[in-house]
């Protein structure tokens, strides 16, 4: 079986976008309406002459209740079956309580977990990027999974940790 690379965080974050740009196609579906994806989808990618999987999730808020439980149950599947957990953030946003919940459960991950600052679209943001430091998950990676700005720096540290 393939390695697994699974993309988690709260609604709306860029994750779809972000798998896509991994992919290289819009197979994921974006949409500006939160929790769009239900479950777990798993794609076959490549770079760099490996091949991987990546799986989008849903959008993951480890206190929601109702359809937002269940769909959370799935991010978190998707994370324990994982090789490399990639948590996805708004840096235009910054981390919000949810964020600071999903952070307390990856730190106790025993999976490498690589936080994502997306939605840096320029280099002006960058600043918004180390703001996420206080996840206490490392270094934030500044990425615009929409321009694909740092998405071959952040594909290459992810291949490095499977
Ligand atoms: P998901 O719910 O986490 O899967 O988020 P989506 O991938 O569906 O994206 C949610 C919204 O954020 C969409 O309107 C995307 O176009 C937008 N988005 C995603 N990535 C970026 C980015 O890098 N920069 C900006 N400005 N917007 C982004
Ligand atoms: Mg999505």
């Amino acid at each position: 079986p393939l390695p697994v690379v699974a993309i988690v965080g709260r609604p709306n974050v860029g994750k779809s976008t972000l798998v896509n740009r991994v992919l290289g196609r819009r197979a994921a579906v974006v949409q500006d309406v939160p929790g769009v994806t239900r479950d777990r989808i798993s794609y076959e990618a490549l770079w760099n002459g490996r091949r991987f999987t990546v799986t989008d999730t849903g959008g993951w808020d480890p206190k929601a209740e109702g359809l937002g439980a269940s769909i959370s149950r799935q991010a978190e599947f998707a994370m324990r079956t994982a090789d490399v957990i990639v948590f996805v953030v708004d840096s235009q946003v910054g981390a919000t309580d949810t964020d600071l919940a999903a952070a307390r459960i990856l730190r106790r991950s025993d999976r490498p977990v690589i936080v994502v600052a997306n939605k840096v679209d320029d280099e002006r943001s960058e600043a918004n990027a180390a703001e996420l430091w206080s996840l206490g998950l490392g270094e934030p990676q500044p990425v615009s999974a929409l321009h694909g700005r740092g998405s071959g720096d952040l594909l290459d540290l992810v291949l490095d940790a499977l």
